[in-house]
């Protein structure tokens, strides 16, 4: 496993949307061998056909890069994480998801959101590396980890899982990540419709269905500026020239290929700044149209000591 530079060294990187500072709160790289798990379409050759990938999103070899980071910013006077991860000291049945120990919210604090700080918790969606900073073990026990926040997922998504036949695996990410946060009163359900819905004033929800029924992207704006959170509606830049393909946890991977190719056709040739959940660094950029379909023109951090 490969690890970031410990929280005291790092810079938090960041973007400016308008009036707001979007900081990228590093968890960990993932091992290469998530891509080929992840993306099992996204062979090899396929990478090596997009020469702009590497080297910030692929190695010469066409392996591609994955991240779990989350973003934190300041919007409508709400102070917001978009999603939390994987969490440390869980236990998972992905080797690279299992009881991690990283320095995650040392780099929060350090980006300027200590826990405690934390107004609202946007959930994309509930799998296993989205939701797993919700909780943090306190005396054996999983309790909230911004237990001063609202946390926030679409009901569509909630109710969803609540009918699911649940393998074990999924069952015990429940019991450590999602259960503790309701059971304090913390998550709220919202019925997000097709053209979206404003969670705070500049933040508006999107329903982005198909990696899960409820998934949502975000969008941000300020002062006439744009940022589009992708979630899990795009995994990799790679799906920019391939958007047919999908990840092999898409729940419905045709509604998944359709919302993905909607998203990229309102993103085309403007000046909204993407922002990828799993995107490598530099995680940004602008899409534009290449050849029949995209490809991603990164848009570098800029970086702040805040320590
Ligand atoms: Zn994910």
């Amino acid at each position: 496993m490969s690890t970031a530079p410990s929280a005291d060294q790092a810079a938090v990187p960041y973007w400016t949307v308008g009036d707001v500072r979007v900081h990228r709160v590093d968890e960990v790289a993932l091992p290469a061998a998530t891509g080929s798990w992840l993306l099992p379409d996204a062979t090899p050759d396929l990478v090596a056909g997009q020469p702009w990938l590497r080297p910030h999103f692929a190695d010469d070899e066409g392996t591609l890069r994955i991240d779990s980071h989350t973003f934190a910013f300041t919007v409508g006077g709400s102070r917001i994480l978009v999603d939390t991860g994987i969490g440390n000291g869980k236990e998972r049945a992905n080797p690279a998801w299992h009881d991690l120990r990283t320095d995650f919210l040392q780099r929060l604090t350090a980006a300027g959101f200590p826990p405690d700080s934390v107004d609202l918790v946007i959930l994309t969606h509930l799998h296993a590396d989205h939701v797993g900073w919700n909780t943090r073990r306190e005396n054996g026990k999983w309790v909230p980890t911004f237990r001063n926040a609202r946390y926030l997922t679409s009901r569509t998504e909630r109710e969803f899982w609540a009918g699911y036949d649940m393998e074990e695996a999924r069952r015990q990410m429940f019991r450590d990540s999602v259960f503790p946060v309701e059971e304090a009163g913390l998550l709220d359900l919202v019925d997000v419709p097709a053209e979206g819905l404003e969670a705070v004033p500049g933040l508006r929800l999107l329903p982005t269905p198909g990696h899960t029924p409820g998934h949502l992207a975000l969008e941000l704006t300020s002062r006439g500026r744009t940022a589009l959170i992708t979630g899990d509606c795009i995994h990799h830049p790679v799906q920019l020239a391939h958007p047919a393909v999908g990840a092999c946890v898409d729940i419905d991977p045709e509604r998944s290929e359709a919302s993905r190719r909607e998203l990229l056709g309102s993103l085309a040739d403007t000046d909204t700044l993407v922002l990828g959940t799993h995107f490598a660094p530099p995680t940004a950029g602008r899409v534009v149209t290449h050849e029949d379909t995209y490809r991603l023109l990164p848009v570098p951090a800029g970086t702040a000591r805040l320590r």
